[in-house]
């Protein structure tokens, strides 16, 4: 009997004393289990397992619920009376599935980031492993269904008169005794009847496999590639110097070949046999970026990504932890995958606000993997065209090394920026009329054109001419949006749907008119102004479901269309090698926002939506319409550059001393009562108020002041020192955890906030 300390996914800080039985003799049981056939998977391994312990998971009673848990700590002294504590009900797993170094991590984490252990531990493992699972087989692996032959079948010696009459069958056994096959090959030859008829016979069985996938290690070819431009080839050089930990911020403009250096720089660590996880954002894992690793290596390289179900999540996490795989691509939550033989992180396009999560555990999936790279030791690549002032700041520091390519490489030149004053012009569907004879010139010498619009939808709002009401989502006080595809009116905040009313709620007339301009509406008008072209739109509606944005971005690409409506989608990354003209509408309020991020965000989407236009042979510009051409943020941008843009901002930050000189951390709460909200961040300011080296800022509503009934307010704290910063969150969080209120309100801890 030993008492053991779980981690379990509950809002409470402390780990939880559990009794465990472990007798000396059943570890070796266990591994005789383990040595006889290590790709089978044996259920029913018993309860009294004491073979690494730490790190796997065990079932636990919490309160009237059985819960999943982490074991953390063994042998430990416990405050309590052994026989008050509760028993562990199961061990779920025969080998860790958190090593030590996760556990580390997830410790560091939950001080970072000021959240329960137990729930940081659980974001750290695949989804499928954090469920109970039912039944008796716990080994913590995906397996693939095999075929093999029932191991009595060789007894059988009229197995010939067994099958006589059945060519099929007859076929499958003779294949089976070459060795035992995935059903899924089989499926294609062999009917379920088939399958069945054998299994009735006991002349087969069915097994489950942990699949032992094929060594990519002598799979490894190297395909044909371009010759490295200087730049590129200073850029591979100092990567490849770069032993152990050491994180570099490649800046490179749109199209100067980013990721033929990434492609470049892998290629000595997968020939040592060394693994190589590269983070993309959400929207950015298509099969073009994956097609371009496997085209290059000749090896299977595996994805992680919203897409994919827990089976199939789980595989991947498992194969990148047994070596058996050599490239993982994946968005945010990939960070977590632990490799055998891990040779380098890869961040591309390091400043997209996907690496951050929202919600729950508020983590940076880039903070995360300068973590892991110290941890493991091993270089860190961040990439961009627009990096976040964050890191810029830290390579202009000298924190980072700081790789620049300031051209396109191949024979693409950059292109063009300009700016359209539009105050006072005629416009049709918000387009200026001399918008419109630039697209024209474009369309007719067979280009592609590209449309911006930061709004799906057909308009934001639906307004009643005669009395001015505007249809709002009460619980959001937000207006709707009006959807003419779907025929509804949609809340973008709680995503409430209402159907189209024919009449004004307010005073009963009918003449309800949109206003402003969304991608629907947009892609409409430019099918009637250019009816001689085929449009597309490309948004969150219609990328909706598995494949589909792959599908768009591959028609796009074979020119199926001509003209190209969009949101902020259109400008990740993608190679349009036929887009020579691209047009951003309706940024100007960016112009004035009260978000210190603001000028941030639209340089960058700006230039990124720039970046898609003359990426190949074709030379391409970029108009921005605008009613303030005069502003000094555009006028920066587009006559300087991003890069110019940004160091400007970054002393612009430094006078207000504003992240990234200061650290932040934001306090938000939520309730259906705004006093309450308020109230309690009141509290908070006051408490922070000790603490003589942090401003209070606050509190303030945040920016989406309310939602789905809940008002939402927000209180900043900030700091000259990160360290002071987090030593004084930590004493407020806990005297905070203390106070009765904290228990009426939705609160939450983000640490250095990118979103207000
Ligand atoms: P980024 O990742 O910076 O957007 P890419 O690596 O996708 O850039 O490169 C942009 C285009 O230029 C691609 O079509 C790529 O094949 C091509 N390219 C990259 N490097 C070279 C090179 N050294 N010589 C010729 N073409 C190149
Ligand atoms: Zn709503």
């Amino acid at each position: 009997m030993q008492v053991i300390q779980v981690a379990i996914a509950v809002p409470m800080p402390q780990l939880f004393d559990y009794k465990i039985h472990t007798p000396a003799a059943a570890g070796s049981a266990m591994s005789e289990v383990l040595q006889s056939d290590p790709l089978l998977v044996k259920a029913d391994l018993g309860d009294t397992v004491n073979v690494d312990l730490i790190g796997c998971r065990v079932l636990v009673p919490f309160g009237p619920r059985k819960c999943v848990g982490i074991v953390v700590r063994v042998n430990v002294e416990s405050d309590y009376e052994t026989s008050k504590l509760k028993s562990v009900i199961e061990i779920l797993d025969i080998a860790p599935v958190c090593s030590q170094q996760m556990l580390t991590l997830g410790k560091w984490m939950s001080d970072y980031y000021h959240h329960p252990i137990g729930e940081v531990l659980q974001t750290l493992l695949p989804a499928a492993l954090r469920k109970q699972q039912s039944g008796k087989t716990r080994a913590a692996v995906a397996t693939q269904p095999y075929l093999q032959l029932d191991a009595d079948s060789a007894a059988q010696s009229d197995v010939d008169d067994l099958l006589a009459r059945s060519v099929k069958q007859f076929d499958l056994y003779r294949l089976l005794e070459k060795g035992r096959q995935p059903l899924s090959a089989i499926k294609q030859e062999f009917t379920p009847a088939i399958v069945k008829a054998l299994t009735e016979k006991q002349l087969i069985e069915k097994v489950d496999v942990v699949e032992k996938p094929e060594e990519w290690t002598t799979q490894l070819t190297i395909s044909e590639k371009p010759l490295p431009n200087v730049e590129q080839a200073m850029a591979i050089s100092t990567i490849n110097l770069a032993s152990g930990f050491d994180t570099m911020l490649i800046e490179g403009v749109t199209g100067s070949g980013k990721t033929e250096v990434y492609l470049q720089i892998i290629e000595p660590l997968l020939a040592a046999g060394k693994q190589v996880l590269i983070l993309v954002p959400e929207i950015g894992l298509t099969p073009q970026t994956v097609g371009r690793f496997e085209k290059r290596f000749g090896i299977r390289v595996g994805t992680l990504h919203s897409n994919l179900n827990d089976t199939e999540r789980l595989q991947v996490w498992q194969q990148a932890k047994d070596g058996s795989l050599g490239i993982i691509i994946g968005t945010r939550s990939s960070i977590f995958t632990e490799m055998k033989n891990p040779g380098m992180i890869i961040v591309d396009e390091e400043h997209d606000e996907s690496f951050k999560q929202q919600d729950n555990l508020k983590y940076h999936a880039r903070d995360i993997a300068v973590y892991r790279a110290k941890q493991l030791n091993i270089p860190l690549v961040l990439g961009s065209a627009t990096p976040s002032l964050e890191s810029l700041h830290n390579a202009l520091e000298k924190k980072y090394r700081h790789i620049l390519l300031p051209n396109r490489a191949g024979s693409a030149a950059m292109p063009a920026q300009r700016l359209m004053n539009i105050k006072g012009q005629p416009m049709q569907f918000g387009i200026a009329q001399g918008m419109l004879e630039k697209m024209q010139i474009q369309l007719a010498a067979g280009n592609q054109v590209m449309v911006f619009v930061n709004r799906r939808g057909y308009a934001p709002a639906l307004l009643c001419h005669q009395c001015g009401h505007v249809e709002q989502c009460t619980r959001c006080d937000n207006p709707m949006t009006v959807h003419k595809s779907a025929n509804n009116l949609q809340c973008h905040r709680c995503a409430d749907i209402r159907a189209l009313p024919k009449a004004c709620a307010e005073c009963g007339h009918n003449e309800l008119d949109t206003f402003g301009i969304g991608t629907e509406q947009l892609q409409q008008g430019l099918e009637t102004l250019f009816p001689d072209y085929s449009t597309v739109r490309v948004d969150s509606d219609t990328v909706r479901g598995k494949g589909k944005l792959s599908k768009l971005l591959k028609e796009i690409n074979q020119k199926k269309y001509q003209i190209l409506v969009g949101t902020q989608i259109l400008s990740k990354g993608h190679h349009f090698p036929d887009v020579t003209l691209v047009v951003i509408l309706n940024v100007d309020s960016a112009l004035f926002s009260a978000d210190f991020r603001a000028p941030e965000k639209l340089a960058q989407l700006i230039t990124q939506l720039s970046g898609r236009a003359g990426r190949s042979d074709k030379v391409g510009e970029m108009w921005l319409q605008t009613h303030c051409p005069e502003h000094p943020l555009l006028q920066d941008l587009i006559n300087n550059g991003f890069s110019d843009f940004a160091r400007y901002a970054l002393l612009e930050r430094k006078h207000a001393a504003l992240p990234p000189h200061e650290h932040q951390i934001c306090i938000r709460s939520e309730s259906q009562h705004k006093y309450l909200s308020i109230h309690f961040l009141n509290l908070c300011a006051e408490l922070f108020t000790q603490f003589k080296h942090a401003k209070v800022l606050g509190p303030f509503p945040a920016f989406i002041e309310k939602k789905q009934g809940r008002y939402r307010n927000l209180l900043i704290i900030q700091s000259a020192s990160r360290k002071y910063l987090q030593q004084a969150t930590e004493q407020a969080n806990k005297a905070l955890s203390e106070m009765p209120v904290s228990r009426q309100v939705r609160w939450s801890i983000d640490v250095s906030p990118i979103d207000f």
